[in-house]
Parts: C-alpha cells; structure tokens; sequence
C-alpha cells in the first residue's frame, strides 16, 4: 500500500487542490483545515460536518501526524512542564512550557537528534534520527494547548535539532502556525535559534520574514567557538556575524545572540570585553546561559560571581545583556537529557 499522506502539513490552497485531486469541491477544505489546525482533531472521525464517504476517503489517503504524551513533568516551583513526546513511527521528542506573566512560551524540538555536534548539547550525542515535518512541529504546539486548555502565546525554536538542518519544513510550520485560517500567530511571537548555517540565515532574511534570529555565538573568537561548535569549521565567527547583520537589514528584527558560558574556557572578564567589541554597534541583545553540565562532557557551570562579573563588564559597555532565568529547577536537565534517559531505558 502507498504510504499515506501527511494532510496537516498542507497550507489551505495545497488542501483545496488535494481535494479537487480527489473530486471534491474545493470548499472543503477550509472545512477540513480548520478541524486540523483550530480543533486540533486527531481522527478523521471527528470532523462531524463531512461525510462519512468523504472522511473514508480521506483516511485512506491520508494520515493525520500527531504527537502523543509518554511522559510529562510538572515543576512545583513554576509551573514548567517538560513533555516528552511520541511520534507516529515511535521515535520520542521533548517540547518545554514555560508560563511566564506575558504568556505562555512553548520551546518545540526541530529534529529527532541533532548533526551539528555541539560540544556541551546532549541532544547531538547521539546523532540525527530524522527531521521533524511541519505537522509534527504543529502537534507539539497543539498537543500542548489542549492540555493546559490554554493559548500558547510564544514559540522557540530552541529544543532538539537544528532548524535551518531542517529548513523546508520549518518554513512550512511557520508559514502555517501565522496563518490566519489558522492559529493565527503572530510572526514577531517566534524565536529561532541557530548555530550558524550562514546560508541558510541569509535566505531565510530575503523571505522577508520577521521572527527574532537568535545566534549561538557562545564565543568571540574562532579557536574557542571551534573547540565548543564544529560548526565553526565550516563559518568564521565574521561570516556568521554578517549574515546575522543582513538579517537585521532585511528585517529590522533585534537580533539576539547567545553566550552559553563554561566555566573556564569563555567566562573571563577579557573574553566579555572581546565579545563587547565583536557586536559592538550592532542592534542586538545578549542572552547569557550558564551552561547546563550534561554527564558525557566535562564542562561545568561557570560560579554566580563570575556569571555577575560577566554580565556587568557587557553591561558598562551598554550593550542589552541578561541571564537565562532558570525555569523549573527541579525538573530540570539539559535539552535532549529526558529524551535520551527515556531511549537509554528503553
Ligand atoms: N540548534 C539550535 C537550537 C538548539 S539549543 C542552536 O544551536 O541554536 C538552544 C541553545 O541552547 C543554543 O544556544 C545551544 O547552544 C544551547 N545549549 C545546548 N545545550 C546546552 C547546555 N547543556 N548548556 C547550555 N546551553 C546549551
């Protein structure tokens, strides 16, 4: 049998052509459209308001990708819920909640694994598994609302995976989470973050987009940035910061760099006055991440005076300078870490 196909993936003209493919009046569609992508259905059974011969027709066709609940956790202290999600094929993803007083923020996985092979990151140990599809990047955003019974009002694109590896299908979820047939959100309400595939960041600036890019720089000069991403290999820190700069032209968006700090090897006053020249003048923000240890490496967190010190030495420089808030302390783990305790278990 022909594999099925992946219908919430399809923006609504794609659906309304599927439908005339199958010799339906294009009207369904929207009709169909909205059961997926503002009812959030997981059966084609649900949608009430098309026939039976037609819902029939469409599940033999078609399958709907959803992710499923294997395990959540509740943090006490905030409310943070970590989600470990099932794919259809099995594979498990993480997605986080974060409830902060302006909204709810999800951050979602883009890949199962990940190929880049940050140093610090555990959710590259073990390589990629696959890429994620626009649907499974949807479900988790959906899966999420339905079960708080409550609006996710922020996305990052901070979870597993790195989404310019994953290009096509990101673009698609971002084209179909802002449409207004749809959820409806606000494009200036997403947070992309990369390692730096520079032509990826320039082509995703000529779409015009205006999601936040977020660059993890975490060093400011290349042989460190080379010790910490291997990425780095492959772009100078000055070709990355380029793009980033064609970004902002194009775009007008704030960009936002991250500085993971390890205790060390980037966390010196000297290194924050380094950083302070690198991205003096450009209009930026930067977000300091204590990193996380993870047992695999031997990288550990830089101590809070240096952390403060850090921060202080950016901020004299006037340049816009935070420290992640931790959330959910005692659920906590380093991206990737459940989902890889939950395969090691398995
Ligand atoms: N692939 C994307 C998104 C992944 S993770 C990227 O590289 O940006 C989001 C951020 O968390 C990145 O800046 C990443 O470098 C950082 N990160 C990953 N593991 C970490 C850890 N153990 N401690 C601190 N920061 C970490």
């Amino acid at each position: 049998m022909a594999e099925k196909l992946d219908i919430k993936s399809y923006n609504l003209i794609e659906l309304q052509e599927e439908l005339v493919r199958l010799g339906e009046k294009a009207f369904r569609a929207k009709q169909i459209y909205k059961w997926l992508h503002v009812d959030k259905v997981s059966e084609f059974e649900e949608m009430t308001n098309i026939s039976k011969d037609l819902r029939n027709k469409l599940s033999k066709n078609y399958e709907i990708r959803t992710v499923k609940a294997v395990k959540v956790l509740t943090s006490k202290i905030d409310g943070t819920k970590k989600y470990l999600f099932a794919l259809n094929d099995g594979i498990v993803i993480e997605s986080v909640l974060m409830r902060y007083h302006h909204g709810n923020s999800v951050c979602i996985s883009t890949q199962a694994g990940c190929r880049m092979g940050c140093r610090f990151c555990a959710s590259t140990l073990n390589g990629l598994e696959r890429n994620l599809t626009a649907s499974e990047l949807l479900s988790q955003i959906y899966e999420i609302e339905k079960d708080i019974d409550e609006r996710v009002s922020n996305i990052v694109l901070m979870g597993s995976g790195e989404p310019l590896d994953n290009f096509d299908n990101v673009m698609k979820f971002i084209e179909l989470i802002t449409d207004k047939n749809g959820k409806n959100l606000s494009q200036r309400n997403i947070t992309l973050s990369t390692c730096g595939l520079v032509p990826k960041i320039r082509e995703m600036a000529d779409m015009g987009l205006q999601i936040t890019l977020a660059l993890s720089l975490h060093a400011s000069d290349d042989e460190t940035r080379r010790e910490l991403l291997p990425i780095a290999n492959k772009y100078s820190i000055r070709e990355v910061l380029d793009a980033c700069q064609y970004y902002f032209e194009k775009t007008g968006r704030r960009l936002t760099f991250e500085y993971s700090l390890v205790a060390g090897v980037n966390d010196t006053k000297e290194e924050a006055e380094k950083l302070s020249r690198l991205v003096a003048g450009m209009n930026c923000h930067i977000n300091l991440i204590p990193v996380n240890p993870i047992e695999e490496r031997e990288y550990t967190q830089s101590d809070k005076a240096a952390i403060l010190a850090f921060q202080k030495t950016i901020e004299k420089n006037k340049i816009n300078v935070t420290i992640r808030r931790e959330m959910g302390r005692d659920i906590n783990g380093a991206c990737g870490q459940l989902r890889k305790s939950f395969m090691d278990e398995q």
